[in-house]
Parts: structure tokens; sequence; C-alpha cells
């Protein structure tokens, strides 16, 4: 039996009770596991450098596992920007590789920049127009039910590359999610960890990171998911919310059978 947990943080009282973001995690594990991840999303919780968190909430709901989609891990790419300037450019121009229309690149990035706070999830926004789409003002709309399929494998792979850390991974397996979501035409992110300035964008392309999206000790982060003009909006919304999805690492399988 395979597992959801999820975790969701706030300051103030629950999010739904007007309480400010603090941290949130998803993970998919066997039985075995669910107490040690407990444990860690609750000591993540009340050591964030956002703040320390006074609402904490855990979820463990079974999932069918005939119902997981495996997906792949995307190319992860790092551009060296020299500055958050040069990076925020160097963005909406693999924005636009990725085909997102040149305006709507510009509008996303200024819908990330006109945020006073971090969201919990991500907006939705037309990929041609840059109009925002989705309805949930600060709530956004939360990626959940993923994983890594091996996450000691990730952690590897990872490590090979100096890429190991707890924000590379999880916003691996997120992006990898939403790029092979139906109608995505690419994503934007940068964290809300004030000490962490990296951000990326990515799409079935691949994974692009730029080292500076945002200044060092900013808490406002944020994700914008780009779609195609005329998308399934509800049947996106349900996949990204609702579908299970384990990401598989390309040198996985020989490192299992070694
Ligand atoms: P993080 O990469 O965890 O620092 O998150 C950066 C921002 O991305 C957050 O402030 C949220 O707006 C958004 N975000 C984080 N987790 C999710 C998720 N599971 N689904 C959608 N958006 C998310």
């Amino acid at each position: 039996m395979l597992y959801s947990v999820r975790m969701r943080a706030a300051q103030g009282g629950p999010h739904e009770a007007g309480g400010r973001h603090i941290s949130g995690a998803e993970r998919i594990a066997g039985a075995g596991d669910l107490a040690a991840l407990a444990t860690e999303m609750l000591t993540r919780a009340l050591a964030h450098s956002r703040g320390r968190a006074d609402f904490i909430n855990i979820t463990v709901e079974a999932i069918n596992a005939e119902n997981v989609r495996r997906v792949p891990l995307l190319p992860v790419t790092t551009v060296a920007v020299p500055d958050v300037a040069a990076g925020r450019e160097a963005a909406v121009a693999q924005l636009i590789k990725a085909g997102v229309a040149p305006a709507a690149a510009r509008q996303g990035l200024a819908a990330l920049l006109g945020l006073a706070d971090s969201m919990r999830g991500a907006m939705l926004v037309c990929a041609e127009s840059g109009r925002r789409l989705d309805n949930k003002a600060l709530r956004g709309v939360r990626v959940s039910r993923m994983d890594a399929a091996d996450p000691a494998g990730l952690t590897a792979f990872l490590s090979r590359r100096g890429l190991n850390n707890a924000h590379v991974r999880e916003a691996l397996v997120l992006a990898a999610k939403v790029a092979a979501a139906p109608g995505v035409v690419a994503e934007l992110c940068w964290s809300d960890d004030p000490e962490y300035t990296a951000g990326y964008v990515a799409s079935s392309q691949g994974y692009y990171r730029f080292p500076y999206l945002k200044p060092y000790g900013s808490p406002v982060g944020g994700r914008v998911f780009f779609v195609a003009p005329g998308c399934d909006q509800a049947a996106l919304i349900e996949y990204l919310e609702r579908q299970p999805v384990l990401v598989t690492a390309p040198e996985e399988e020989s490192e299992c059978s070694l």
C-alpha cells in the first residue's frame, strides 16, 4: 500500500483562516516510512527560515498503486548568470523558447514580482495573453501527490551533479509532474526561502536553473504555470492536485541492478 503524505504549515492560524504560509511538503511512501516522514515534516515546519509555524497539518492518505502515473525527470541545465537582473532576463528568454508569448512571459514574471507575500500554490497564466486564469487568489493551485520513484536513487543522481539539496530535489519532482500536465507550456519558479536565491524555468524541453532569480533575504517566492490557450482548466487542476505521480530518474534502472 502506498500513501500520500502532505504537510502545510502557517503562522497566525490555518491558511484558510488567513494564516501566513510558512512551509509545505509532499511525499509518497510505504507504510514503513510514514512515522519517519511525519517527524521529518514536523521538524521542517518548526524550523523554517520564513518563521515559526503555529499551525501544522500533516495528512496521510492511502493511494491506489494502480492509479500511479510515472513521468521522467527533466534534464537539468544550470545557466550561469551573474545577478538577479540577468537571471530574470535569461528566464524570460527560456520561457519564450519553451513556447510562451514574449508579452505573456513578462506578465508572468511581473505577477510574481507583484506578490506582497508568498502564495501557497501556483498561478495559472495564459501562455498567449499573459492573463491569470485561476481564481484561487493567494492559495493558487497546489500540486500534490508526487514523489521520486526511487528517492535514494534521485539523491545519488543529484549528488553526482553537486545539486543534492532539498530545494532542487523537491522542485525537480514537482517540475516533472507539471511539465507532463495536459496543457502546461512552461513553469517559472523561485523559492520563498529567504536564504535561497535560485529559481528555474521548466518545460518538456528541460529544467533550467538560474542561480539568481530573487535577492538574498526576500521571503517572497512563487510559481507560475503558463498554460496553452483553450486548455481544459478543470482537467488540468484535477491532474495537478489529485493524480499520484512518481518521477523516474534516468540512471535509476542501471543503479538498481548494480
Ligand atoms: P518553494 O520552492 O517550496 O520555496 O516554493 C516557492 C513557491 O512555490 C511557494 O511560495 C508557492 O507559491 C509555490 N509552491 C510551493 N509548493 C507548491 C506546490 N506543491 N504546488 C504549487 N505551488 C507550490
